[in-house]
């Protein structure tokens, strides 16, 4: 536990229903979504309402020396926010505001606790769109996001969530409270800070105050799902879309293991003897709609697959909630789930479909594939049990397997979820120790105690189950 005069001072500051120290409300504090990682609880909770707050609240973790873990959500699936050495867990749940929505800019500035969902809902009605949609667009936050710089199932054409941030209010590991970017279109002053704070998974700094493009809406779209007997006409097929020019919105893919168990799951209907699916969506100007539309036919066509095209808006819902409980329905399989994220450039996306199957049958596991197929960006999703110490050591094995078979492919350890302490370990065969160096250089100058969120990306210590 904390020692009384720093739970005295943080109290000073936010006063004292705003410092959960009660056993029971820590241990909702001491895990987020990701399986297989260590679950400490931190010592005390604090919920500022405002940047002077924050400000305030880092300066005493600075003077004391205790670490301090941002958090909004937790969602994040790389145990990005475990209290892993104990300390003081900085929920930004408190500070929720949209506190502008410039239509004349398309721009919208929010608060870190905005959720994502509630941003979209206000932009709505200005015919204007926020692209970033993470699975979890329903409960994550904005202040997560950009730290975990997530994507979703728009990424292939609209890109992920670093490709929306213009400017950021940052409160630095000192309490210094400093802001980068902003509202214009052309922005090359100095460093691009706003780039190397999106994504930086509340290692270097407390994200308080946020400004986003945003985008006309799409006027028009169309949804249809395709079916294949043959992985790799499945795989073929995503290559073959984007090489006939067609952008769609979305392009996902679930292999047979998911298909059989979300069809159990919600019975909506999937063909369960089909080897893969996909949806896909082309959304834009109407006209353009309908000539993309007609090319992906085409090519599914051409790749042996039979295609089912959303009729009506209730369809096109059905066909996103049976993507959307892939997870769900996999996760209640068994009790643990390992969700990994490797992405591989998209013409190599059948050979890493091929390669998940032949793991699963290499370590004896089940494992169940979806994903962004569009952009390379694969969920491979072992279904196992933490219990089971001799399967958790084939996993593992597999787990380190797939991100070897992703890198050798050109890929990357992390497509949107970012590396957290769940991949730490793995950093070096990607970045090697060049690219290392420069992360440990630019985190020592930012935080030198290290007192943000550490073991997290292999900094200050701890690891995961790698
Ligand atoms: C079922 C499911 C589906 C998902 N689908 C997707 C998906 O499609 N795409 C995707 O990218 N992700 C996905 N995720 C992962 C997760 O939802 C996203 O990363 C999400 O954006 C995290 O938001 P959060 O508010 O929960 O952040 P948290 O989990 O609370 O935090 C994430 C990271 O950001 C840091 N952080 C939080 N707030 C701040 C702040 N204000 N300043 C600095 N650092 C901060 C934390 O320390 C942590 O390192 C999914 C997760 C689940 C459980």
């Amino acid at each position: 536990m904390l020692q009384k005069e720093i739970i005295n001072e943080l109290v000073k500051i936010i006063g004292k229903e705003n410092v959960i120290t009660g056993r029971e409300d820590l241990l909702c504090y001491s895990y987020d979504a990701t399986p297989d990682v260590p679950d400490p609880l931190p010592d005390v909770v604090v919920t500022p309402s405002n940047t002077g707050q924050v400000s305030q609240l880092v300066k005493i973790a600075r003077r004391f020396k205790v670490p301090l873990y941002p958090r909004g959500s937790g969602t994040n699936l790389s145990g990005g926010t475990v209290p892993l050495k104990g300390g003081i867990v900085l929920s930004l749940l408190k500070m929720a505001d949209i506190v502008e929505v410039d239509a004349e800019n398309l721009t919208a500035t929010t608060q870190p606790g905005v959720i994502i969902q509630d941003l979209n809902n206000a932009v709505a009605p200005h015919g204007l769109l926020y692209p970033p949609d993470p699975g979890t667009v329903a409960t994550a936050t904005m202040g997560g996001s950009v730290a975990e710089c997530s994507g979703g199932l728009r990424g292939l054409k609209y890109g992920v969530t670093k490709h929306y941030v213009m400017g950021l209010e940052v409160v630095l590991a000192d309490g210094q409270v400093a802001r980068f970017g902003g509202k214009t279109v052309k922005n090359v002053t100095a460093l691009d800070m706003v780039k190397l704070f999106t994504g930086s998974e509340g290692t270097l700094g407390i994200i308080t105050e946020i400004i986003v493009r945003l985008i006309p809406a799409p006027e028009s779209r169309k949804t249809m799902f395709a079916a294949f007997n043959d992985l790799s006409d499945a795989g073929n097929a995503v290559i073959s879309i984007v090489k006939n020019k067609v952008i769609p919105a979305t392009l996902e893919i679930m292999d047979q293991v998911t298909i059989k168990t979300v069809e159990n799951f919600s019975k909506i209907g999937l063909p369960t003897d089909a080897r893969a699916i996909l949806l896909i969506e082309v959304d834009g100007i109407p006209e353009v709609v309908e000539r993309e539309a007609d090319t992906v036919l085409e090519v599914i066509k051409n790749n042996n697959g039979k295609v089912q095209m959303a009729r009506d808006d209730k369809e096109r819902d059905g066909l996103w909630a049976a993507r959307r409980t892939a997870l769900p329905a996999l996760a209640q399989v068994k009790p643990t789930t390992v969700l990994e994220d490797a992405t591989v450039p998209r013409s190599k996306i059948t050979e890493m479909l091929l390669a998940l199957e032949e793991i699963a049958r290499k370590y004896n596991l089940q494992i169940g594939t979806f994903g962004h197929a569009g952009d390379g960006n694969l969920h491979p999703t072992i279904l196992t049990d933490e219990r089971d110490k001799e399967e958790m050591e084939r996993v593992h094995a597999a787990v380190k397997e797939i991100f070897e078979k992703a890198l050798a492919l050109g890929g990357t350890l992390s497509g949107e979820h970012g590396i957290g302490m769940a991949k730490s370990g793995f950093l070096e065969w990607e970045l090697g120790a060049g690219g290392v160096g420069v992360l440990h250089k630019i985190k020592n100058a930012l935080d030198p105690e290290g007192i943000l969120n550490p073991g997290k990306m292999g900094f200050n210590g701890g690891t995961g189950h790698e």
